[in-house]
């Protein structure tokens, strides 16, 4: 005889059961036991119930732009010179940023102001190179560069993503609470 006789085929356990029999030896479920499940339709049932369940509970997705999902105070997403609250730059042209960043996708240049400080005349982030790693904000002395939460300033040129000083300056300007909220959960951990 055949070695895949039909009454062979009808006695081969299927993947499921074959993994039960393995990882719960001596309790295969008896003929009744399987008789009643597919009479009742417990499975179906089961099924069923989980459908309801999901009908009822609150959706998981969110109704994106109008509403949000919550972001994580080390979220890091555009760039942003800040100021002080007497509005001068905090920037003092170290160019710590500037040496550290991996990308090479910052560019400074400065030069002394009449009353002997030192500020930049140049901050330029080319965000095309950027990787958001964060290493700019890590290595700032005084807190200038940030990234900040906003994760919607998409364009449709790459001119618009060359940020100069001005753009930077004004983006501090914009997100400066939810930034100092931020560092200010933050500062525990650093
Ligand atoms: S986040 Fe990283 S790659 Fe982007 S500008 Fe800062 S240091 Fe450079
Ligand atoms: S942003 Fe910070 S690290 Fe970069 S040049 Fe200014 S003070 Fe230095």
């Amino acid at each position: 005889m055949s070695r895949f006789s039909t009454s062979n085929i009808a006695q081969m356990a299927t993947p499921a059961e074959t993994k039960r029999d393995l990882q719960h030896p001596g309790q295969r479920p008896g003929v009744l036991d399987v008789a009643a499940r597919q009479l009742l339709f417990t499975e179906l049932m089961r099924g069923m119930w989980l459908v309801l369940e999901q009908f009822f509970r609150p959706p998981y997705t969110i109704f994106y732009p109008y509403e949000k999902g919550s972001l994580s105070p080390r979220f890091r997403g555009e760039h942003a010179l800040r100021r002080y609250p007497s509005g001068e730059e905090r920037c003092i042209a170290c160019k710590l940023c500037e040496a550290i960043c991996p990308a090479q996708a910052i560019t400074i240049e400065a030069e002394p102001r009449e009353d002997g400080s030192r500020r930049t005349t140049r901050y330029d982030i080319d965000m095309t190179k950027c990787i958001y790693c964060g290493f700019c904000q890590e290595a700032c002395p005084v807190d200038a560069i940030v990234e900040g939460p906003n994760y919607e300033y998409i364009t449709e040129t790459h001119e618009e993503l060359l940020y100069n000083k001005e753009k930077l300056l004004a983006n501090g300007d914009k997100w400066e609470v939810e930034i100092a909220r931020n560092i200010q959960a933050e500062h525990p951990y650093r």
